[in-house]
């Protein structure tokens, strides 16, 4: 819509007058990828305390977009941005919270970043992260939608698990949870492919299952990774030696 923005942005504006916490949020592609600093300043120019970069998903919506995924490396760089951003918050006493959502590879790439920039705290993180557990869909997430239809999350509309209009929420999700419940709570799941050797396995759990299942296989890795096989813990193939020239 034209002028959306900034009836956008006014609204955000009269809410901070009334002093209501507010959110921006955005899906992260490669269109928008060189947006996000801009993003970051636009937080403290109006003086907004959340942050929210959700990964695309192959699912819904997002699988229109499919072939616009922001490049691995531009994941990356844009979570490191944000944890950059975060920090320099916490140093600075400034009360904001950065979320990122659809991939819970960021989980092993903050341990990463903690690794490398403040090491006295990388076994605390790891502990949190492994208690976190990583992906929750159908376990600590659910999604009711507009019918009152259940799924696993937001991005599970193609499966419902019950309806709260002819059952009660409890019964759907702890009493008599469909099949494909039970299969989502596992921890670790069994994931195939590179997820299933991965060693990060229990601080991820297999990333976006609906991911995976847009390529056909719902136990399948997920192809939104952006970790690197070093990184993920599997042997790297050996260098091919050159042969001595006579
Ligand atoms: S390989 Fe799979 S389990 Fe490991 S971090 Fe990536 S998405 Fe998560």
């Amino acid at each position: 819509m034209k002028g959306g923005f900034a009836a956008a942005m006014h609204g955000v504006k009269l809410c901070r007058e009334k002093d209501l916490r507010v959110g921006l949020r955005t899906t992260l592609t490669q269109f928008n990828f060189p947006q996000l600093p801009d993003l970051l300043d636009l937080m403290r120019e109006y003086d907004v305390q959340k942050y929210y970069l959700s990964h695309l998903n192959y699912s819904g919506r997002g699988k229109r977009n499919h072939g616009v995924d922001a490049h691995r490396n531009m994941t990356r760089q844009a979570m490191t941005q944000i944890f950059e951003r975060a920090w320099e918050d916490v140093q600075n006493g400034i009360d904001t919270d950065f979320v990122s959502g659809n991939n819970d590879a960021d989980g092993v790439l903050l341990l990463q970043w903690i690794t490398a920039n403040m090491p006295e705290h990388r076994e605390q993180m790891e502990r949190m992260l492994r208690a976190w557990g990583g992906n929750a869909s159908g376990a600590g997430i659910a999604n009711i939608d507009n019918l009152g239809l259940v799924h696993p999350d937001t991005y599970w509309w193609q499966e419902t698990v019950g309806n709260v209009r002819e059952q009660r929420f409890a019964d759907i999700w702890l009493n008599k949870p469909d099949p494909l419940l039970v299969e989502l709570r596992q921890h670790p799941r069994p994931i195939k492919g590179r997820c299933g050797e991965c060693q990060w396995l229990s601080i991820c759990n297999g990333n976006t299952r609906t991911r995976a299942w847009a390529g056909g296989d719902m136990w399948a890795e997920d192809p939104g990774c952006y970790l690197t096989d070093a990184e993920i813990g599997l042997p790297q193939p050996e260098l091919i030696q050159a042969m001595p020239v006579n």
